[in-house]
């Protein structure tokens, strides 16, 4: 409102300045914003205004860079950058020349070897057909004669982000390379995030053309990150005027906001070919360090990127894998479907490997998953599916009778997620539509229970299975290969970041087959070998004969009232005797675990945020395979 000039904000002030053009813009803005409430997520902020006569600058307060961390600003002329970026060919999809993946939040592109964001190493093994693009040689020489480096790079990894797009603060994989990383900044200007390990954070304004050396502490110990944004906070030091003067680093006194456009970063990296041995063996993977898990989000954008990374890309990566391990659809998911009456229109939003999508042949099935992988494989099984997030799904309003969400809303990480995950499927749904709601229960316990409340239910005649039957949300997990699975969630990570312990806002790794401790947490995934994503055609053939059964195991109208990949789970201490295996340096390419984030939901959790919802109401609810579940009818008649 009004013609705005600047806006200037003090860090950790709860008001800001704000110029205007003129005296009048000034008085518009003050008549319409002064006492409104403004809607900031789900708190209400009152916006006051007053006129001050002048805004004074503080003089700037520079913050040193980390340890090892130097930015040279106008490392390559404007002419080279244009050179450079041409160089990038980013319609090319020959993944044998260099391997390129669209992540959700970048544009990633790999020259020399590939960077596996699934192991989170390169295959040292396997160098790309195409090195180092020639067009980065003069840097490259540069960087060696100005002493960057002694020795040249044999890793490029392009990254490209458009304006809201970012990357998770990460600590590149130690033992992957070696210890300078030089990273060029081409395009829009943008601010990098380096925090140590005991919260100092130091936000790193990049300009462009300029090379960041990121070399000791700043290279083996700090975080580095991209909040995806669209606008930055960057220092202003005149307020008459917000563009930068120069490449001002660390916590400034006073700040306003950029917007950001697209950005290109070249890193540079050389590839390690022994352990790392450096000073800081807390954050080192050749030293037995793990990562850090990452932090509860507290924003929008954290929350989408913590699902990007702990469960689009887990799920992407372990599909195959997953998919052969879910082929028992739950008896009472069934008798919600088989209910249906002929002809309706089914929406299941999550459909994983499609197990749902033939239940009930009289049905018009069409499913949906965040996963293009698992939607690939619906499609393999003659399913109906499409890539949709679960919280925009491109389906008409009012279109669907029913819709299912199995095991899915678990999977968002904030409140407001979560609501806005079941507003979507209500708002799929006919007016007198149903939809059945699943999630995975934190009282696991309740199972004890449950047998009695089950025999209640049985005779009254409405479902019948086993009470010991046990196909909870984690139980489908193959059991064949325990020894390793075993082993694996006996490694010190497991335990030193137990979830029975509260830690600072970080999310805990849960132990498998143990009850939960907190509500947010990471649930590991072993991925059996072979079945990794990438990993070539010769395991393929068998593994579609495979699905063949399994669909037509599913596809029938039949519930199978007992599951024979099912088992019990097994108690905490059948994993104490076993060894922790040592993380060889060697191996190539170890069996990956993955984490999937879950926030398991309590007793009436469920029902409280459905009943946050306009227009639809709780008709049932139940426990039932440890998950918690609901059955909802939106409100009105056809
Ligand atoms: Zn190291």
């Amino acid at each position: 409102m009004g013609e705005l000039e600047t806006l200037l904000m003090h860090p950790k002030k709860p008001f800001a300045f704000v110029t205007y053009r003129s005296e009048e813009s000034a008085q518009k803005a003050y008549v319409h914003l002064n006492g409104q409430k403004l809607q900031c997520g789900e708190n209400s902020v009152t916006l006051y205004l007053s006129y001050v006569h002048s805004v004074t600058c503080e003089e700037e307060a520079s913050v040193s860079l980390p340890e090892g961390l130097t930015l040279v600003e106008d490392f390559v002329s404007q002419d080279e950058e244009d050179l450079l970026l041409a160089a990038v060919d980013w319609s090319s999809t020959n993944d044998d020349v260099s391997a390129q993946k669209s992540l959700k939040h970048r544009k990633v592109k790999h020259y020399g070897f590939e960077f596996r964001y699934d192991t989170n190493n390169v295959d040292k093994d396997k160098p790309l057909a195409s090195g180092i693009p020639q067009e980065c040689l003069p840097v490259l020489e540069r960087c060696v004669k100005k002493a960057h480096i002694n020795i040249l790079p044999d890793q490029l990894t392009v990254n490209q982000y458009e304006s809201g797009q970012g990357i998770p603060p990460h600590v590149d994989t130690h033992s992957a390379f070696e210890d300078t990383l030089l990273s060029l900044s081409l395009g829009a200007r943008t601010v990098m995030e380096f925090r140590h390990p005991d919260g100092h954070l130091v936000p790193v304004v990049l300009p462009p053309r300029s090379l960041l050396v990121m070399k000791g502490e700043s290279r083996y110990l700090w975080t580095h990150g991209i909040t995806p944004r669209k606008y930055d906070m960057v220092p202003a030091c005149d307020p008459q005027s917000p563009a930068l003067k120069t490449a001002e680093v660390g916590t400034p006194s006073n700040l306003t906001l950029r917007k950001r456009g697209t950005r290109t970063s070249f890193t540079f990296r050389k590839i390690r070919h022994k352990p790392c041995d450096c000073a800081f063996p807390s954050a080192c993977d050749s030293q037995g360090a793990t990562p850090p898990p990452p932090l509860l989000p507290c924003s929008h954008a954290d929350a989408a990127l913590l699902e990007e990374e702990y469960v689009h890309r887990v799920y992407d990566a372990i599909a195959s894998h997953f998919s052969s391990t879910r082929h028992s659809p739950w008896p009472r998911v069934c008798h919600f479907l088989t209910s249906l009456p002929a002809g309706s229109v089914l929406a299941d939003v999550g459909c994983g490997n499609g197990k749902y999508l033939g239940v009930n042949p009289d049905v018009i099935s069409v499913g949906c998953d965040r996963s293009s992988a698992l939607v690939h494989i619906c499609a393999e099984r003659g399913f109906q599916a499409f890539v949709s997030d679960a919280l925009s799904v491109p389906l008409r309003t009012a279109s669907c009778d029913a819709c299912i969400s199995i095991a899915v809303i678990h999977h968002f990480s904030t409140q407001d997620r979560r609501l806005a995950a079941v507003r979507e499927l209500v708002r799929l749904l006919k007016p007198g539509g149903r939809a059945l709601i699943y999630v995975w229960a934190f009282e696991q316990e309740y199972k004890k229970q449950r047998s009695k409340y089950l025999k209640d239910q049985n005779k009254e005649g409405s479902d019948v299975h086993s009470p010991t039957k046990n196909t909870s949300e984690e139980s489908q997990e193959p059991h064949g290969k325990s020894s390793r699975h075993l082993e694996d969630d006996n490694r010190p990570v497991n335990k030193i970041q137990d979830d029975s312990k509260v830690t600072d806002g970080k999310l805990s790794v849960h132990t498998n087959r143990t009850a939960f401790n907190t509500q947010d947490l990471l649930v590991p995934w072993h991925l059996k070998e072979g079945k990794r994503r990438g990993e070539v055609e010769p395991v393929e053939t068998g593994r579609k004969d495979k699905m063949k059964d399994d669909s037509k195991k599913t596809s029938g109208k039949s519930c199978p009232t007992t599951s024979k990949d099912s088992k019990p789970i097994p108690s905490i201490g059948t994993t104490q005797s076993s060894t922790v295996k040592p993380k060889s340096e060697s191996d190539s390419s170890p069996a990956p675990v993955f984490h999937r984030y879950y926030h398991v939901f309590q007793q009436g959790e469920l029902e409280q945020l459905c009943g946050q919802v306009a227009g639809v109401e709780v008709q049932s609810s139940y426990h039932d395979q440890g998950n918690w579940c609901v059955i909802l009818e939106k409100a009105g008649t056809l």
